[in-house]
């Protein structure tokens, strides 16, 4: 007999929202995390005196209205909420060729910064991204649930027939296909580029639309708010919330394999070699470490080795997580940058840099006259392997760490000069820390096109082809991101919901 409804492997924001869904249903749920702290890619840690935030500072679905705001949601499902504090500025780019955009929380603020930048391109520009509000209206005029659930299907189609005719016409499509037919001049168009590289990795030919008009529009609609006390608050609420709720987390529980039984999931076993059992098991871990590592290789569905076929891993990240005297930042300085000098690296190793510093919002999570900077660059886990991997400071990564370091501290003392000599403390994580504390293969951010597909028409939504086996988090429709993987546990519980007659 099993113990428990489901069990969820990983409390990864997806995790958790599946886990507090299902337990605000009335479920029996039991959470297995490996790590010390819930929240994964969305942790937290400290050190002498900074609260650093693992990965995610840029966060989304902390609106009020509408109902694509599905972390306020999510926590309100368990009696929990958060104080937010509004970011102005969703980012400040500075490009190559002098180009400084700011993207302004206010819609038509933002149109005049990007137009005076491209006057000549005036009317693309609108037509462009008044068509992602398109995609983001319909969205925001229904619930986001399971697509996997016929009656919600049916029922979403009789209420909003035009928001759901309009969703399948954005379905296969990509932001390229759009852009062009609005924009020709090609520095315009490498902008777009990178406003869809910043969160999917990949150039607007294969970044799907439908996540751009969630991102596009929603930063001038809920807008970008920080959770007061870091981003790890959002993980330990959903906690509070689950833990109110009758569900249960262990910590230092690290699932090795999911138990099966005449082909169906039925429960796990853990490192130390404890087993629990469950009528429903879920994957919070990506894809990679799902199939192949808690699935053993020769139960691998053939559909999954296809889907690899089709995906890959993204690149992982060097991270440089500063704290830095207050004076290094000039007034007025925002909250999020990009940095890039040449387009044709946006996409290599140490291309790209992007910038948090939540201190400039939440001033509490640094010393007093001191600010957080973390500062991360994409990173291959593969450049790192041959290096000797021993703590000592005199170890050829530790040498290869201090020399990256350098690097991007040298580029961002173009946006704060003086940064170097303010520097108070810098930990430096690698695409190894990224795997070692994520638990992610390769320290990966999450899955990207091979080449260009239609949209996110092969996307995997919750169900696995292992019957009782199901996945959540940016390994699933619609991919990364907090508010995107918080949509995939909406999705994922209101299935098992159904699966379990709840
Ligand atoms: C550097 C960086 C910056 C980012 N910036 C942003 C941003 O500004 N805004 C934004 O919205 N998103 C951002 N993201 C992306 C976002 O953080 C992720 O897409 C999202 O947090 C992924 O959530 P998840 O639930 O899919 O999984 P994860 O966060 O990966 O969580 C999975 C959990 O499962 C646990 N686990 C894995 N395997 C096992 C196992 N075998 N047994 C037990 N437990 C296991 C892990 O320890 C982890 O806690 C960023 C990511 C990174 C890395």
């Amino acid at each position: 007999m099993s113990e428990f409804d489901a069990i969820i492997i990983g409390s990864g924001i997806g995790g958790l929202v599946t886990a507090t869904q299902l337990a605000a249903k009335g479920a029996k749920v039991l959470v297995l995390e490996r790590y010390l702290i819930p929240g994964g890619s969305a942790g937290y840690f400290e050190r002498q005196g900074y609260r650093f935030d693992v990965g995610a500072s840029m966060i989304f679905g902390f609106g009020q209205q509408g109902t694509t705001n599905l972390l306020t949601r999510a926590l309100a499902a368990v009696g929990e909420n958060i104080e937010t504090i509004p970011d102005n500025v969703q980012i400040h780019y500075h490009l190559p060729n002098g180009l400084e955009v700011k993207v302004e929380r206010d819609y038509q603020e933002f149109l005049q910064n990007i137009t005076a930048c491209f006057p000549h391109e005036q009317q693309g520009i609108r037509r462009f991204y008044d068509e992602c509000w398109k995609v983001f209206n319909y969205l925001n005029s229904m619930d986001l649930l399971s697509l996997e659930e016929p009656r919600y299907l049916v029922r979403s189609l009789l209420q909003h027939p035009l928001s759901c005719l309009g969703l399948a016409r954005y379905l296969p499509l990509n932001v390229g296909d759009i852009a062009r037919k609005y924009i020709q001049d090609s520095d315009l168009l490498k902008f777009i580029d990178i406003e869809c590289y910043c969160w999917s990795v990949v150039p607007a030919a294969m970044t799907p639309m439908i996540n751009a008009g969630m991102v596009f529009s929603d930063r001038h609609y809920g807008g970008v708010n920080y959770p007061k006390g870091g981003v790890g608050q959002i993980a330990q609420k959903l906690v509070q919330g689950l833990e109110k709720a009758g569900g249960k987390i262990i910590y230092q529980a690290r699932v090795t394999k999911i138990l099966l039984e005449k082909d169906c999931a039925v429960g796990v076993k853990l490192a130390n070699g404890e087993t629990y059992h469950a009528k429903k098991i879920v994957s919070n871990a990506t894809r990679w470490d799902t199939f192949g590592k808690l699935i053993s290789p020769k139960d691998v569905p053939i559909n999954e080795i296809k889907w690899q076929e089709r995906y890959k891993k993204s690149p992982s990240f060097l991270s440089l997580h500063m704290g830095v005297k207050a004076e290094v930042l000039p007034i007025g300085t925002e909250c999020h940058h990009i940095l890039l000098e040449d387009w044709e690296k946006m996409m290599d190793g140490e291309g790209t840099i992007f910038v948090s510093i939540p201190t400039l919002l939440d001033p509490d999570l640094a010393p007093a006259g001191h600010h957080i900077i973390h500062a991360f660059t994409p990173n291959w886990l593969a450049d790192w392997q041959e290096l000797s991997p021993t703590n000592s400071d005199n170890s050829s990564k530790s040498r290869a760490k201090e020399a990256a370091a350098e690097r991007v501290i040298k580029r961002l003392e173009k946006i704060f000069p003086g940064l170097d000599a303010g520097l108070d403390f810098l930990e430096v994580g690698t695409p190894s820390t990224h795997r070692k504390y994520l638990g992610r293969e390769d320290g990966t951010y999450g899955p990207i096109p091979r080449r260009k597909l239609p949209g996110l028409l092969r996307m995997p939504f919750n169900r696995t082809a292992i019957p009782g086996l199901y996945c959540v988090g940016d390994s699933t429709f619609p991919g990364q991101g907090l508010n995107a993987v918080a949509f995939s546990g909406f999705a994922c519980a209101h299935r098992i919901a159904v699966d379990l007659r709840l």
